[in-house]
């Protein structure tokens, strides 16, 4: 026997052991069963989560596992979520679904934080404007701009128009992409007034610590918490300098603690991301030292999280770490770092992982 759950843009299904999630428009979001979890996102992609020795396990479905998840799932909810229940291509459906939106965005979305699968994502900027750290290729081959003010409203309704009656699922906003928040602070303000305008929901971003520390004072974050913006969310990867240059992050650590705490005597909260594995074996200790000491200088509270992420090496990535004799952390070395910081680390943040290969939106 099933149950049918329709409340606020989603509709849940619970069917003996099974849970099934669907938005309002019938667009699988999640489908339980067996121990595991599939999470379909926006832009189509299906994560399998699930355990093993307790440890949990994420692994990206390819397009033919897909098709037979989302085969079974619109067997055993298509009379729910359709008023008629003939069989059709329910993957084909998903797929131009997701289609559509990255026409909106006018490409992919690479990464959210991980308490932003479900917010709206509102790009008023596109790439990063730094593209330097070795690390990282999420927006390589994407050249920075800022989206104007009559394009940004164009987006808006058609991010509507593409959520239908679903946008009632969402729970915040996330201002893409990599630090969209450092754009002439009046734009800033006027973009953010028009967002909270049509979707009062608080507001969320990325943010550098080395380019915007020289463009945002105290009084340009005050208003944007008075018009808004709840979280920054900030890539620190390290707090040891040399790491940090291995990385070409170009971070420096006395101003970054003070202008952290500047962001924070503004009322809004952070989301500070360390880098697993930064800086390799040579820096292991290094890294973890300096990333403490750097944490226990922050006014953190309980609004803010500290997010340790695991190292995703990419080709570009190897081969700078081989001419700098970087050895990468074993996966088991990885282990004990997050199990270090998680002990080392002191403070009133709440302590998360963070796998970016689940965090797609
Ligand atoms: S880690 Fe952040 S700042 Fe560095 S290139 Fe990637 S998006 Fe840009």
């Amino acid at each position: 026997m099933s149950f049918i759950l329709k409340n606020n843009g989603l509709i849940k299904i619970s069917d003996n052991n099974e849970v099934l999630v669907a938005d309002a428009e019938g667009r699988m979001m999640y489908y339980s069963f067996d121990n595991a979890t599939y999470r379909r996102t926006l832009q189509n992609i299906f994560l399998k989560t699930y355990f093993v020795n307790h440890k949990r396990m994420v692994y990206q479905l390819n397009e033919n596992e897909s098709r037979d998840i989302a085969k079974r799932f619109y067997e055993k909810t298509r009379n729910i979520l359709f008023k008629d229940s003939a069989e059709r291509d329910f993957y084909g459906y998903l797929k131009s679904s997701s289609e559509k939106m990255e026409n909106i965005y006018g490409s992919s979305i690479p990464i959210v934080p991980p308490d932003q699968y479900f917010s709206i994502y509102i790009r008023i900027t596109n790439g990063c404007s730094w593209n330097k750290c070795v690390f990282c290729d999420l927006y390589k081959n994407q050249k920075y701009s800022v989206v104007d003010f009559s394009s940004l409203k164009k987006e808006i309704n058609e991010i509507n128009n593409y959520f239908g009656d679903s946008i009632m699922a969402r729970k915040s906003v996330f201002l893409g992409d990599a630090n969209a928040i450092n754009i002439n602070n009046n734009v800033l303000i006027e973009y953010l007034k028009y967002i909270h305008e049509v979707y009062n929901l608080d507001i969320y971003s990325f943010m550098d610590v080395f380019t915007t520390d020289k463009t945002k004072k105290l009084n340009d974050f005050i208003q944007m918490r008075a018009n808004g913006v709840k979280r920054l969310y900030i890539g620190l990867e390290s707090g040891n300098e040399n790491v940090l240059k291995l990385l070409n992050k170009n971070i420096d650590v006395n101003n970054a603690i003070n202008f952290i705490n500047t962001v924070k005597s503004s009322g809004i909260n952070v989301g500070i991301i360390i880098l697993i594995g930064a800086g390799g074996v040579k820096n292991y200790h290094n890294h973890v030292r300096g990333t403490v000491n750097f944490i226990k200088k922050l006014s953190l509270d309980r609004g803010d999280i500290i997010y340790l992420s695991r190292l995703v090496e990419y080709d570009e990535y190897q081969k700078n770490s081989s001419i700098n004799g970087i050895v990468s952390l074993t996966s088991d070395e990885g282990e004990s770092q997050v199990q270090e910081f998680k002990k080392l680390l002191n403070t009133d943040a709440k302590i998360a992982e963070y796998d970016i290969k689940e965090a797609l939106y």
